[in-house]
């Protein structure tokens, strides 16, 4: 008999997932660090092109990641029981991928083995977000960004 190796998203839920993998099933967009704004009427949730502060705009990474908690009191930290919650996270979001049954697309790291493919595919922010440092809240709603911005195989938010 030959015996395949089941890739650990696939055989855990979230919650059974090592703190190692939790990290791992992030794909980098940086997407969830973007200002979003709500239309609290209908519950849309309206991204805009404005980053967290702390946001590494090339990498699209946090430069504070394991200091946040500290530096950044408004920084959400995702968690297996809040995913479901958080119907902000994009539709191409890892976390919310599992957390709906769907499959993890072919550019997350860890399917193509290689970290550029999110921002190759235009899924991430890089060279889509710019700082929020010095733009005032009522300024957010000039930055709203259309979900069209992302790539082909993201999905609408
Ligand atoms: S949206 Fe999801 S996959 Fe993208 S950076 Fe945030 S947590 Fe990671
Ligand atoms: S503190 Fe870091 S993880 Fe939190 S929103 Fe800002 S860049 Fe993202």
């Amino acid at each position: 008999m030959n015996h395949i190796e089941i890739p650990f998203w696939k055989k855990k839920s979230l919650i059974e997932m090592t703190r190692r993998e939790w990290e791992l099933l992030c794909d980098g967009c940086g997407r969830c660090c973007l200002e979003k704004l709500m239309d609290h009427k209908t519950g849309k949730v309206y991204y805009t092109d404005l980053a967290c502060r702390h946001l590494d705009l090339e990498t699209c990474r946090c430069k504070i990641y394991s200091n946040r908690t500290f530096l950044a009191s408004d920084c959400e930290w995702l968690i297996p029981d809040k995913i479901q919650k958080y119907r902000w996270l994009p539709k191409s979001c890892a976390y919310r991928l599992l957390m709906e049954g769907k499959e993890l697309a072919w550019w997350h790291p860890l399917i193509s083995g290689n970290p550029e493919t999110v921002h190759l595919e235009g899924i991430s922010v890089r060279g889509k977000a710019v700082s929020s440092v010095g733009i005032s809240e009522d300024e957010f709603e000039n930055h709203i960004i259309s979900d069209r911005i992302w790539g082909r195989t993201a999905g609408t938010d």
